[in-house]
């Protein structure tokens, strides 16, 4: 499994843009969340060239998670595009009818189904699916609408935009790779996840890595600094854009 990170940032792009990240695995091509960072797709070309089509997995429909789908056209030529969305029963819609919402003409001109050669949307609700040769599994979380921590092929869990409980966070988990949103250093905060959390909470054999994302955009040098000092000598580490990452 290859991982390339496209935004690392939660909100408001800044050092980073907003959460996207794009998975090859077992000959699929996975987009998890389509924030800002999907403006980074021009350096990964070699990747992107290889595949007609791909499929993009949303875990909520939170604009940071959602705006890069407006820049995706210039790469959509020939292509495919599958979208998964927590649609119904998560949802009062379906994913197909919260993205004709979203790309209905007052807002851009082009729409959904316009945008590539084929457009495809799913709703995973909670159920668990493959792309392909690939296993997906979902899991609802806590947020201020709800959100979905994304499990691959057992080795890769997204978990972003989460309210971290510690009762609710599935200690039995095994994966490579763990990306979770870090939104705070300790101040609890009932939609996102804090540090202390993240460093109390999952027991360290979980993962391999550990990574920290969606990271608060008001942090000040100070806080990023209280950050590194804090998870120095952990498995816990930051990521940034433009990484690729062989797990
Ligand atoms: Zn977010
Ligand atoms: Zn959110």
């Amino acid at each position: 499994m290859k991982l390339y990170t496209l935004g690392c940032a939660g909100w408001i792009p800044g050092k980073n843009e907003t959460s996207c990240f794009l998975v090859e695995q077992n000959n699929e091509l996975i987009m998890l969340d389509a924030g800002t960072g999907v403006s980074n797709l021009k350096y990964h070309l070699d990747v992107w060239d290889k595949y007609d089509s791909f499929s993009v997995i949303l875990s909520h429909y939170h604009l940071d998670h959602l705006i890069g789908l407006i820049y995706l056209p210039p790469f959509l030529k020939g292509k495919t595009m599958k979208i998964y969305g927590p649609g119904k029963p998560a949802y009062e819609k379906t994913t197909e009818e919260y993205l004709n919402e979203f790309f209905q003409t007052a807002f851009f001109p082009t729409p959904l189904k316009e945008l590539a050669d084929k457009v495809e949307c799913y709703d995973y609700s909670a159920s668990d699916f493959a792309i392909g040769d690939v296993k997906i599994k979902v899991n609802q979380q806590k947020h201020t609408s709800p959100s979905f921590q994304i499990c691959i092929d057992d080795t890769l869990v997204y978990a972003t935009d989460v309210c971290f409980e510690k009762d609710a966070w599935n200690h039995e988990l095994k994966g490579n790779v763990l990306l979770h949103e870090c939104c705070e250093i300790e101040a609890a905060d009932p939609t996102h996840t804090t540090l202390t959390n993240l460093m109390t909470g999952i027991r360290p054999e979980q993962f391999d890595n550990i990574y920290l994302i969606h990271h608060n955009p008001e942090w000040t040098e100070d806080d990023w600094a209280v950050v590194e000092e804090k998870i120095r000598g952990t498995k816990i580490s930051i990521l940034n854009d433009g990484k690729m990452i062989e797990i």
